[in-house]
């Protein structure tokens, strides 16, 4: 294990920011260089990856590649497009500003801390690096201590493929990210819980240093009738039970409308046969819980409502069988916080109304799904809901869509990445306006004797 002392987190970040004085990152080949060489890390280093993932999460080799590996995607985008991304942008000048010229100067932040979950460990530290090295800052990364496995194989291919001074993983718990908030950065990202989020912010305060929260919540799922139920019940299966529910944007609670709710239910029911068999604890397909710890605050939500699939459990294994609940009552503790499980309560509406009321009465979501080809109830929903984003009849792709700016509202976030966000998100858009000399009216200098009736023309 290379542990890095947590004395030594002053150290790294001195010789991050000396590093970064020299101007190197700001080089954009340096930054395509450095860019491939993380592309090559992911690529080569594959099956260490699904080694260290089976060990901290037992995830499948195909969901390994599917949503971890599969930040290679995101690099390879950058990489196409960094080019354009970082070029200065010309910006508009008004005529009365003859003959100035105006351009907007990307430019990176400087040093930013990445501070990671251990839900998705690999991807949800490669993805924010994408975004740091493509708009050319240096960055200390800390992985979730909660997947050990894979934050030590982090440690290790980053000091192989990184110098310390530019990319430095540094390991530790709870003392070492409080260690790490101490100091002054120009950025920090930081994905967990809303909670956590909070001590953040507030430690980020301190400095004035921006952050990016990425945070979670309780994302509903919303079910009409106009639908093809056999689709409906495979996408929410998947969305839910990946990664054993332990996905930021997975759909934390049905909304249904009364009139299909018996139908969706056999539905799913039959799905999650098909999908995982007769006894999910033997399928190759099926993950575990991080933790003891989550094991029992999940196994606890069990206790309320009426388990019509699943229910089962075994601790030594931290087995949660895919379990629905039906008969849950707003108030059950299932129903209070995220669930981040793979436990999913059903609720029922007869008026769409309803459903909107009871989204609206609690914290804006990081992801909202709505199933319904009706095309005025996507507009309402749309229209009448807050939620980070939204996937329209279906569940988790959004966040494949690099083109789509990744982030929550309110409770579930501040901030966005991915894709050209991210750029944005470390870079620092400097507005440069330029005047030349072969010119120089007269009307804004004193004496302002006779000038006032021009410049009112001017100001309208
Ligand atoms: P967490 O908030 O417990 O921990 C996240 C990180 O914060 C870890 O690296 C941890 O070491 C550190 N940390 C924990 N306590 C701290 C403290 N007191 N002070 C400073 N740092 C501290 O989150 P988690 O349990 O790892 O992840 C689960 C949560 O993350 C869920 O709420 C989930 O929705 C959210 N999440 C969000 C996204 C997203 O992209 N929006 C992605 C994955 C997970």
């Amino acid at each position: 294990m290379i542990a890095i002392a947590k004395s030594n987190i002053p150290e790294i970040l001195q010789k991050q920011r000396n590093f970064f004085q020299t101007g190197k990152t700001k080089d954009i080949n340096f930054r395509l260089e450095q860019l491939k060489k993380l592309k090559e890390l992911v690529t080569n280093e594959q099956p260490l990856i699904i080694k260290a993932l089976k060990a901290d999460l037992h995830k499948p080799e195909f969901e390994a590649y599917a949503t971890e590996i599969g930040a290679v995607k995101e690099i390879s985008y950058a990489i196409k497009n960094l080019k354009s991304w970082a070029k200065p942008k010309k910006a508009d000048v008004p005529s009365e500003f003859f003959p100035y010229s105006a351009k907007i100067y990307p430019e990176p932040l400087g040093n930013l801390l990445i501070i990671g979950p251990w839900n998705y460990p690999f991807q949800l530290v490669i993805s924010p690096l994408v975004g740091a090295i493509a708009a050319g800052n240096c960055a200390i990364v800390k992985p979730s201590e909660l997947a050990p496995h894979t934050s030590n194989l982090l440690a290790q291919l980053f000091s192989k493929y990184f110098p310390q001074e530019y990319i430095a993983i540094v390991e530790g718990g709870v003392e070492t990210s409080q260690e790490l908030l101490q100091e002054k950065f120009d950025h920090i990202l930081f994905t967990g819980g809303t909670a956590i989020g909070k001590i953040v912010m507030a430690a980020a305060a301190k400095h004035l240093t921006p952050v990016t929260l990425e945070l979670g919540g309780k994302s509903p799922c919303i079910v009409d009738t106009e639908i093809n139920l056999e689709y409906t019940a495979k996408r929410i299966v998947w969305g839910k039970f990946l990664n054993c529910g332990q996905t930021c944007i997975a759909p934390d609670y049905l909304l249904v409308n009364r009139q299909i709710k018996q139908d969706l239910i056999a539905t799913l029911q039959k799905t999650i046969k098909e999908f995982y068999g007769d006894r999910p604890e033997n399928s190759p397909d099926y993950g575990r819980i991080i933790n003891k710890r989550h094991f029992e605050r999940l196994t606890q939500l069990l206790n309320h409502g009426e388990i019509i699939l699943g229910g089962d459990t075994n601790p030594e294994q931290l087995y949660i069988s895919p379990t629905l609940i039906d008969h849950v009552s707003l108030d059950a503790p299932v129903m209070q916080d995220e669930i981040f499980g793979p436990i999913l309560p059903i609720l029922e509406y007869t008026d769409i109304t309803e459903a909107i009321a009871l989204i609206n009465s609690r914290p804006k979501p990081l992801a909202l799904y709505l199933f319904s080809q009706n095309k005025q109830l996507q507009t309402r929903i749309l229209q009448e809901t807050s939620s980070g984003g939204v996937c329209l009849n279906d569940t988790i792709m959004q966040v494949g869509v690099s083109s789509l700016p990744f982030g929550g509202v309110g409770d579930s976030g501040i901030g966005s990445y991915h894709g050209k966000t991210s750029f944005d998100t470390f870079s620092h858009y400097k507005s440069v306006l330029k005047n030349s000399f072969w010119l120089d009216l007269n009307w804004r200098y004193a004496p302002y004797k006779d000038k006032l009736a021009l410049l009112k023309r001017i100001i309208k």
